[in-house]
């Protein structure tokens, strides 16, 4: 007792990717298949102790101890809504928060996760950016939240899959993490990781063009995008990175995705405002842009919060909305709002933001300059 002790960080091991854990055996002096034997422990029996490990020699066991960890964020308060949407407020090391959401329905089960602390996309009906943004979550954090969640939902080796979705929509923009999400996905999707089908790990993007071009080429990912507006005077006000890549450059993204991907189609979300963005003729000039591509258009009812001057379009002119886009050739759904008692819904992910590096003041700080590759 009483002497120095030194403080070397361990590496997280939920944030490597199998080739980045190939590598970290290999600089052990082990055999690359070690990985493989590691990350079925890690993500197929959800084994967070290397005690637990038992078909690894007890001396490597001792020696990836010293080293190594598998660590998740902090579970601060977890909370059930009535229609069974769960969402856990989860404390990172740096003190901040952040929030998870599992949607459960027939047949699959969402998890709504988290890539930012904050957020500095500034889209005016969203309550994560009043809270401003802080940092990138790494990759860590955000295959933490995935095996947390699979933990706590009672997840069993030789269960039933618990967890069959994810989707990039909780908080932030998970394309301004680029370079942490790809590999959080890629973990995901491994088989021998959490083995989530392709197509069932979504990335949602407010629309940062050049990151959308580098996923389609990069990885295959399914890509929603937030669409909101169907011109570009009222996009740019609500979302204001369409500023800087208007809708047009916009779509041949989202074109060149689905070439590239041979994938079946975007999905559009398009968040329903009253008397904003909802009339008949927005609803036209939608279904012009959109038909004749491989477009869904996905349509949320505007989740309120605290402070905002939005309210949600009726359930009728929703309906009339989905009704028109039809008509007009472009397939469209309602979104079922789910665990708004709990203030789990779409835009309603708030967590904690200590230390704010850019606050909603206007445009002042345009949030795209600070936006990292
Ligand atoms: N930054 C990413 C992902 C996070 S938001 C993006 O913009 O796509 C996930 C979805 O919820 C987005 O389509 C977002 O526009 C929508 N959303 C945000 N605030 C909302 C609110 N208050 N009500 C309903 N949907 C909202």
């Amino acid at each position: 007792m009483g002497e120095a002790t030194t403080t070397t960080a361990r590496t997280n091991l939920l944030g490597l990717t199998r080739t980045g854990l190939e590598a970290f055996v290999v600089a052990m002096g082990e055999k690359p298949f070690r990985a493989r034997q590691l990350f079925k422990w890690i993500y197929k029996r959800a084994a967070g102790d290397f005690d637990a490990m038992t078909d690894l020699g007890k001396d490597f066991r001792r020696r990836l101890a010293a080293i190594a960890e598998i660590r998740t964020p902090d579970i601060q308060l977890s909370q059930v809504s009535a229609d069974g949407t769960r969402k856990w407020l989860l404390t990172l090391e740096s003190g901040q928060a952040i929030e998870t959401v599992f949607i459960p329905e027939p047949g699959r089960g969402t998890l709504c996760i988290s890539s930012q602390v904050g957020c500095q996309m500034d889209c005016g009906f969203c309550s994560t950016a009043q809270q401003g943004f802080n940092r990138n979550l790494d990759t860590a954090e955000i295959v933490g939240q995935v095996w947390l969640a699979n933990r706590e939902l009672g997840y069993a080796p030789d269960g039933d899959r618990v967890i069959t979705n994810v989707v990039f929509m909780g908080m932030g923009e998970p394309l301004a993490n680029y370079r942490n999400v790809v590999p959080a996905a890629e973990i995901m999707m491994d088989d021998l990781g959490l083995d989530l089908s392709r197509r069932r790990v979504t990335v949602s993007t407010s629309g940062l063009v050049p990151q959308m071009i580098r996923i389609a080429d990069e990885t295959n990912v399914a890509l929603a995008v937030s669409l909101h507006a169907p011109n570009d005077e009222l996009r740019s006000e609500i979302v204001p990175i369409n500023r800087k890549h208007p809708i047009k450059e916009l779509l041949d993204a989202c074109w060149h995705y689905v070439e590239k991907q041979n994938a079946r189609n975007v999905t559009f979300e398009y968040v329903m405002l009253d008397g904003v963005n909802d009339r008949p003729q927005h609803a036209r000039e939608l279904a012009q842009l959109l038909r004749g591509h491989p477009a869904k258009v996905n349509l949320i009812p505007f989740n309120p919060f605290p402070g905002t001057v939005f309210r949600r379009s009726s359930e009728v002119a929703i309906e009339r909305f989905r009704d028109l886009l039809i008509k007009g050739g472009v397939m469209a759904t309602i979104r079922r709002t789910r665990g708004d008692d709990i203030d789990a819904a779409c835009g309603q992910l708030v967590g904690r933001v200590n230390d704010r590096v850019t606050t909603r003041l206007g445009q002042k700080t345009f949030p795209v300059a600070v936006v990292q590759g």
